[in-house]
């Protein structure tokens, strides 16, 4: 019994080892990634579910690994998170979206409001709001031209830390998304508190509103909510035309999902940004 309580710590700890040897790989891969532009904005776009016009994208990270090919954020962005490496990469992202919307403009597109995710993890540094502004200036974009999406955890967070100067985004008008809204539990402190302008509803919401009646009604719910609050709702996730029609008819403005569009890459967008609509 002791030989194998022995072995069994052995095991356990030599996977522990494999764990963080795997952590710093991908640490080191992504280092190197960040200096070799191996990462890609995609721009999921958002759609007036009335006039069906792009109103807006999302940009959404991704990883073109030399040996592991195409990799979505979930892969990466939790080790990112443990190290602050995260904050390199929301540091890259956001000067690649200000980057990006002053070479759209250059070629006389109309430009639509780009969402940025920000992590729970960047937010311990009070660099983003910073970050952002340097862009900005950098790049010479109009500030209203940005979104923020954050979960409400992360404003939660905001808030107690003091870390975030919402009034700042207010004074620029860069909007404030609460993320995955309804998923967490201090919806209402985020709502009443804090300068919000826009909920979206998590795409598990979307994904049961033929299938479950509670989360029908808590939808209609939110979308109400927004309306007496002033202020936008979006719906991600959307799948198919049913969820699309229930969102329409229930008052919902905006949604976003494979229903009408895939995570494009840049040329894409901007195909799409001439055309102005689905189709
Ligand atoms: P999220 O903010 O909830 O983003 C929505 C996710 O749903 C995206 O996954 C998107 O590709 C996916 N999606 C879009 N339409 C549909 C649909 O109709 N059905 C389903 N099932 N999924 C859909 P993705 O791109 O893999 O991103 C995953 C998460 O990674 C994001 O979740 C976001 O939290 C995070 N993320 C992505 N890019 C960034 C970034 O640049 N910075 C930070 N901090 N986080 C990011
Ligand atoms: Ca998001
Ligand atoms: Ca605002
Ligand atoms: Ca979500």
């Amino acid at each position: 019994a002791k030989e194998s309580g022995r072995n069994n710590y052995k095991f356990f700890s030599v996977e522990m080892n494999m764990q963080v040897d795997q952590q710093f790989a991908i640490e080191r891969d992504l280092r190197l990634a960040l200096e070799q532009e191996q990462l890609e904005l995609y721009y999921q776009p958002k759609f007036n579910l009335i006039s069906k016009e792009v109103v807006g994208a999302e940009a959404l990270v991704r990883w073109n690994h030399p040996s592991k090919g195409f990799l979505r954020p979930d892969s990466f962005l939790e080790i990112a998170g443990q190290s602050e490496l995260i904050i390199d990469l929301g540091d890259w992202v956001r000067r690649e979206i200000c980057r990006q919307l002053a070479q759209w403009q250059a070629c006389g597109l109309e430009l639509v409001r780009m969402s940025i995710n920000v992590a729970d993890k960047e937010c311990a540094k009070n660099r983003v709001l910073q970050n952002i502004l340097d862009q900005v200036m950098h790049y010479d974009i109009d500030a209203k031209l940005l979104e923020l999406e954050l979960t409400e955890e992360t404003l939660t967070k905001g808030i107690r830390n003091e870390i975030t100067d919402f009034k700042i985004l207010e004074r620029m008008d860069i909007q404030l998304a609460i993320d995955d809204f309804g998923t967490g539990n201090t919806s209402f402190q985020c709502l009443k508190e804090l300068p919000i302008d826009v909920l979206k509803i998590d795409k598990e919401f979307t994904r049961q509103l033929a299938s479950n009646a509670k989360v029908a009604a808590i939808t209609t719910t939110i979308i109400d909510l927004a309306k007496r609050l002033g202020i936008s709702c979006i719906a991600e996730g959307v799948e198919n035309e049913e969820q699309a029609a229930f969102l329409r008819e229930n008052g919902c403005e905006y949604a976003q999902g494979y229903f009408f569009s895939e995570p494009l890459t840049a040329d894409n967008f901007a195909l799409l940004l001439k055309k102005s609509s689905y189709t």
